[in-house]
């Protein structure tokens, strides 16, 4: 208690106030000792809004669902699952969901818990520990799902949940990179980001896709879309990028596109839509970038391949933007590694949570900056190798650089990844 009583000065002092920082400390105390259990006489009696924190935390219920395996599903069992006409495919749905989601949210509860105090301290990334202990208990407390009306009910309890959880990715960015100096274990990093980023998307998906299936969409099961034209997404995702590129920087290369343009299949959006504008604007920056005085129309053409195959498809993006150096390349898939300026981060700071890394939702307002985190890359990696596929690199050092984006085909029967 003594070292939580120095870390929660600590904290008082630079950050939040004193009611927060115990509060979280505290909390982050209880849930990382071993012998807590279900017993309260672990925490001090005398401070009431601790021990009802601690209550509400849900200790057990929490270990109980952390105890039990996931059930992933193979997109072909999701695309195929079935639709009926009384609506009993939706019921199946919700109480799938309903078994499923508290255990994968406490698995994720379980591995905020086994960070390194020093960083599970850290008032953001606390914040999303929170998130996740809230989100646990209104799902784990939900009651059955038994007719089309509890159905309707527990829907809504989701896109509220989906719209609580928006900015999870920035918190963890901006919050990891407050406490980047304490940490010395790259890997940890990764393991962590990588299984707490991919777990979030698996979840988003099976959330959205059930709250879509409500929704009946032309050629489309829930998010699948069943002819998806990879140029279209591809498009419009250049095209956003370039309008972002003229509002920072008065100008854009054009994007071009070539390959099996006219190539569709069933496949899903979403990942995509968090993928493409990150590697397209990390293009576009190096590309005007390492062309300072270059008109508009002397900037190098960024080149987009699309290849499809019975396996896969494959994404190139290929720039002219100088490459990436040999001393910064095995860094620019660490999470928080960026070379963006000193004065993008000032300008980061004034909104620290508008839309900064999640661009797939240009119309919210505020403008996506070019970079951010440096989580760009290692999160639209972590992406592709839960989706099956991978994101590699080739630096052409002095050039530009060459980013593959591979992705799996959903409808395999066989070797599917699970979502
Ligand atoms: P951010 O864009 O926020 O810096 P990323 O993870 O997207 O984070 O990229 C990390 C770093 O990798 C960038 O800061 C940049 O230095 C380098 N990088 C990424 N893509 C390219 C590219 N196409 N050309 C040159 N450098 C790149
Ligand atoms: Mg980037």
């Amino acid at each position: 208690m003594l070292s939580l009583r120095h870390f929660s000065l600590t904290f008082c002092k630079e950050k939040r106030s004193s009611k927060v920082s115990v509060r979280h400390l505290t909390h982050f105390a209880s849930s990382q000792s071993n012998n807590v259990g279900n017993d309260s006489k672990a925490l001090p009696q005398s401070n009431p809004s601790v021990s009802s924190y601690y209550k509400v935390n849900n200790q057990s219920a929490i270990d109980t669902a952390a105890g039990k395996p996931s059930v992933r599903l193979t997109p072909y069992m999701i695309l195929y699952s079935g639709k009926s006409h009384d609506g009993s495919h939706l019921l199946k749905s919700a109480q799938y969901l309903w078994k499923e989601l508290p255990v994968r949210i406490a698995h994720r509860i379980h591995e905020f818990r086994s960070l390194p105090f020093i960083i599970g301290c850290n008032p953001t990334i606390l914040e999303v520990h929170e998130l996740y202990i809230r989100a646990f208990n209104i799902l784990n407390n939900h009651p059955v799902i038994r007719t089309p009306e509890d159905e309707a009910a527990y829907s809504r309890l989701l896109r509220n949940l989906l719209d609580d959880h928006t900015h999870v990715v920035t918190q963890l960015a901006a919050g990891f990179k407050e406490c980047r100096k304490h940490i010395q274990n790259e890997d940890l990093v990764r393991q962590f980001c990588d299984r707490t980023l991919t777990s979030r998307l698996g979840i988003r998906l099976l959330v959205t896709h059930h709250l879509s299936l409500r929704e009946e969409k032309p050629h489309h099961v829930g998010i699948i879309n069943k002819s998806l034209r990879l140029k279209d997404l591809v498009e419009k995702w250049a095209e956003f990028t370039r309008r972002l590129a003229f509002h920072r920087y008065g100008k854009s290369p054009d994007i071009r596109l070539s390959g099996h343009v006219g190539s569709s299949f069933p496949y899903i959006t979403l990942p995509l839509d968090y993928v493409l504008p990150e590697l397209f604007k990390n293009a576009v920056r190096a590309t005007i970038e390492s062309h300072p005085d270059a008109s508009e129309s002397s900037l190098p053409s960024i080149h987009v391949t699309i290849a499809n195959n019975e396996v896969d498809f494959i994404l190139r993006i290929s720039d002219r933007g100088g490459g990436i150096p040999h001393a910064v390349l095995p860094k620019v898939m660490y999470y928080n590694y960026t070379t963006a300026e000193e004065s993008t981060e000032q300008r980061l700071a004034v909104d620290p949570l508008g839309n900064i890394i999640d661009a797939s939702n240009p119309g919210a307002g505020s403008v996506s900056p070019m970079h951010g985190f440096g989580f760009g890359l290692p999160t639209s990696r972590a992406y592709a190798e839960y989706l099956g596929g991978s994101l590699t690199i080739q630096s052409l050092q002095g050039l530009g650089t060459d980013v593959y984006l591979r992705l799996k085909h959903i409808d395999s029967k066989h070797d599917a990844f699970r979502i």
